[in-house]
This record gives structure tokens, sequence and C-alpha cells, in this order.
């Protein structure tokens, strides 16, 4: 199960996200361009999503949200300060 809790604040960097090939990156893309349209901000470095996004996310990538969280952060999309507060690699 994963740790993430209503505590952790998930920021993406969108330029990070900006630079990933089109395949690998697209529907986290997608999906953080939906949520700026949403909320018409448009002229952030990093957009805050809601944790529960994360779990929608992981499910679109057919992975555990720890995994994803994982990838991001290979990724530069998350800081890897995040390891930390998703409980990754924790008890
Ligand atoms: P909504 O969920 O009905 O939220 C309406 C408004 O409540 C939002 O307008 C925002 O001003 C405020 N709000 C709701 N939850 C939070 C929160 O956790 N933190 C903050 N700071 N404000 C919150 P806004 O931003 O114009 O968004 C309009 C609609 O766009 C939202 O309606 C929701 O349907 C969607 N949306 C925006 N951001 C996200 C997101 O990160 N994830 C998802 N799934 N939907 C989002
Ligand atoms: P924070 O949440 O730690 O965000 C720090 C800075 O990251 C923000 O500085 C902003 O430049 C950027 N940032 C974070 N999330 C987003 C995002 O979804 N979109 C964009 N465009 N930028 C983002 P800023 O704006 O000076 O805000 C400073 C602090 O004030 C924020 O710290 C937060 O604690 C609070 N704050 C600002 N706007 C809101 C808001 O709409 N709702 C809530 N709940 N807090 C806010
Ligand atoms: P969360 O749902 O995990 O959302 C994390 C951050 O994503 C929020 O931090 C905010 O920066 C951004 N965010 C999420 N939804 C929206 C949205 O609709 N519009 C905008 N502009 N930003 C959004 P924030 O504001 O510091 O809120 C921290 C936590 O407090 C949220 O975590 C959520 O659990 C709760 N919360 C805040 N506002 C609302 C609200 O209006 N309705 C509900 N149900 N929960 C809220």
């Amino acid at each position: 199960s994963s740790a993430v809790t209503s505590s952790t604040k998930i920021v993406l960097n969108l330029e990070s996200l900006g630079s990933l090939p089109a395949d690998e990156a697209g529907p986290l893309a997608r999906y953080a361009s939906t949520i700026q349209a949403q909320r018409h901000d448009y002229n952030g470095k990093v957009l805050s999503i809601r944790a529960e996004d994360l779990k929608s996310l992981a499910i679109i990538y057919d992975m555990s949200p720890d995994e994803l969280t994982s990838r991001l952060i290979e990724w530069g999309v998350l800081s890897p300060g995040m390891e930390s507060v998703v409980g990754f690699g924790g008890p």
C-alpha cells in the first residue's frame, strides 16, 4: 500500500516535464495541462497537484503510486526529497 498521505504535497517541475520524450511523458503532460487549463494557471514553473491525482496517474501508467513516484524522480519531474515524504523504501 502507498504511504502517500494528506500532508504530502506533490509539486511537478513543468520545465523538466516539457523536455521529456512525448512517448513516456505524454499522459502525465496531458494530465498536467488539463489541470492548468481548469485552474487558468499557465505561468508557473511548477504545478501543485492533488495527492489523489498521483493515484489516478499510477493507474494510467499501470504502476503503484510508489513506483510512479520513483519514475517521476528519475525523470526530474519530482524533487528527490519526495522519496521520504511518500515513504519510498521505508518500513
Ligand atoms: P473544484 O474541485 O470544484 O474546486 C473549485 C475551487 O476550489 C478550485 O477552483 C480552487 O479554487 C478550490 N480548491 C479546491 N481544492 C483545492 C485545494 O486542494 N487547494 C486549493 N488551493 N484550492 C482548492 P480552480 O482552482 O479554479 O479549479 C477549478 C476546477 O478544476 C476544480 O473544481 C477541479 O474540478 C479542477 N481542478 C483544478 N485543479 C485540479 C487538480 O489538481 N486535480 C484535479 N483532479 N482537478 C483539478
Ligand atoms: P508553496 O505552495 O510552497 O508554493 C511555493 C511557490 O511555488 C509559489 O509561490 C509558486 O511560485 C509556486 N507554485 C506552487 N504550486 C504552484 C502551482 O500549482 N502553480 C503555479 N503557477 N505556481 C505554483 P507563491 O505563489 O508566492 O506562493 C507562496 C505560498 O503561498 C505557497 O507556498 C502557498 O503556501 C501559499 N499560496 C499561494 N497561493 C495559494 C493558493 O492559491 N492556495 C493556497 N492554499 N496557498 C497558496
Ligand atoms: P491535495 O488535495 O493533495 O492538494 C495538494 C495541492 O494541490 C494543494 O495544496 C494546491 O496547491 C493544489 N490543488 C489541489 N487542488 C486544487 C484546485 O482545485 N485548485 C488549485 N488552484 N490548486 C489545487 P493546498 O491548497 O495547500 O491544500 C492542501 C490540502 O488541503 C489538499 O491536498 C487537500 O487535502 C486539502 N484542501 C485544500 N483545499 C481544499 C478544498 O477546497 N476541498 C477539499 N476537499 N480539500 C482541500
